[in-house]
């Protein structure tokens, strides 16, 4: 059986190996774009800043992969797939034939048009070589602006700050980190973020980037002007649907698959960023492994009845900077429109939300771990809570052997 993977980051890499303990004749290759060896993603923080050379991120060496007898065909971007011969073309002109095929392809950094947005300066991290020569851009500079306060954009702040820039990060929304926190939540990490000297500028957007060859300045809509050395976009992921559209893949904010991450075409799959599941697209390190495994297994079994199915875990967010504890799990109901009860002292932040049923759907944790691990627990049994449960349950000595 010949097997083709198209992406080499952690759903096609755990694919490959799934795929090798499931089969162990198959003709496994993997096509990657890029040129490094699959790394830890969520580690390019540390190259970003400085803690951590390029060589450290790297997974495994090249042996690994030739003990595994897995093909690799490094800086070669998959061109073409013809589903009448099975075959597909790489961009050094390769072909392959494939019984089965992994699209593994991922996302890319989003990255809306500005004016100015060819001087040097610009940049967004996706990529290792995105990592590194930001690092290195950076040295010797003062003043960073960051577009948006997402996860990963906090994070990138913080690895900055780390490095001694001053970093200003604008925000269009009217509290930071909108998709994980709540009002109450947002404005206690702020406060955090603050006190590692992050400036933060809340709704507004910037319009353009000026300066002479390099950024100097960007001009935000409202015409205030920040002098910046370089401009860091942390706009969101694009999936990378190009192939999965030229083959007439179901789509819809990514590629549409089955319980078995099987796309709309019999025989090719999809896994990670670039796929939806039960409407949920793709954006994490775990769920892309996690699928990366059970598309692996099932592209490799030859019995159509040995194949596995993918089940979801709800979303949960930790987030990595230092000192401060933040986990967002499932529903944070911003809006209030289900039962929730908010904790709020100085330096800690608890949000408990809960369903019709009386079940818990969702929970977060600023400034503490404290009930982490029990309250990830409930969730994913769905107990039904009772009511007068609910309120104890958001403070923090609640004593989960209550639920037993
Ligand atoms: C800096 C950073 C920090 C992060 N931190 C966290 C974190 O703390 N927790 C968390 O859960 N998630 C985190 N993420 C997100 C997480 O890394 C991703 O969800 C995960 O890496 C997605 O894996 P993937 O294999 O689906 O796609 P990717 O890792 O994007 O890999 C896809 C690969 O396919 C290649 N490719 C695309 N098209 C082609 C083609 N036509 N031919 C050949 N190759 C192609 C791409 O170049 C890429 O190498 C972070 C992401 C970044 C950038």
């Amino acid at each position: 059986m010949n097997i083709v993977i198209v992406g080499f980051g952690v759903a096609g890499a755990t694919a490959a190996e799934a795929a090798r303990q499931h089969n162990p004749e198959a003709y496994i290759t993997i096509f990657s774009k890029e040129n490094d060896l699959f790394y830890y993603r969520p580690r390019l923080l540390e190259v970003v800043s400085g803690q951590l050379v390029p060589d450290k991120v790297i997974a495994h060496p090249k042996s690994w992969y030739d003990e595994r007898g897995i093909e690799l065909r490094l800086g070669e971007t998959l061109r073409e797939i013809n589903i009448q011969e099975k075959i597909v073309r790489g961009s050094t002109g390769s072909r392959q034939q494939y019984d089965r095929l992994l699209l593994a392809v991922g996302a890319e950094s989003t990255r809306p048009f500005y004016f100015g947005d060819k001087l040097d300066g610009l940049y967004a991290v996706r990529s290792l070589n995105d990592a590194w020569s930001l690092n290195l851009y950076a040295k010797g500079k003062n003043r960073v602006v960051l577009i948006g306060s997402g996860l990963l954009g906090l994070e990138l702040a913080m690895a900055l700050a780390k490095q001694g820039l001053a970093v200003t990060v604008l925000e269009r929304g009217d509290r930071i980190l909108p998709r994980q926190t709540t009002p109450g939540s947002a404005e206690l990490l702020r406060k955090k973020l603050a006190a590692f000297g992050l400036e933060f500028i809340l709704k507004v957007e910037a319009d353009r980037f000026e300066g002479v060859k390099k950024i100097e300045k960007v001009v935000l809509k409202n015409r205030q002007n920040l002098p910046a050395d370089l401009v860091l976009l942390s706009a969101g992921i694009t999936p990378n649907l190009s192939l999965a559209t030229t083959l007439g893949l179901k789509i819809d904010k990514a590629i549409v698959v089955d319980q078995y991450l099987e796309t709309s075409l019999p025989g090719i799959y999809a896994a990670g960023d670039c796929a939806q599941f039960l409407g949920v697209a793709g954006g994490l390190w775990t769920t892309s492994r996690a699928q990366g495994l059970v598309a692996g297994t099932n592209i490799a079994v030859t019995d159509p009845a040995a194949r596995i199915q993918y089940s979801p875990v709800p979303p949960s967010t930790a987030l990595k900077v230092a000192g401060i504890d933040l986990i967002a799990t499932g529903d944070l109901d911003p809006e209030a429109k289900l039962r929730g009860v908010e904790v709020v002292t100085d330096s800690i932040y608890r949000k408990v939300v809960v369903d019709a049923e009386g079940c818990l759907v969702g929970f977060t944790n600023v400034g503490s771990t404290r009930g982490n691990r029990e309250l990830s627990q409930v969730l994913s049994a769905k107990i039904k809570l009772p009511p007068e449960t609910l309120t104890d349950l958001a403070k923090l000595d609640f004593d989960f052997a209550r639920l037993a």
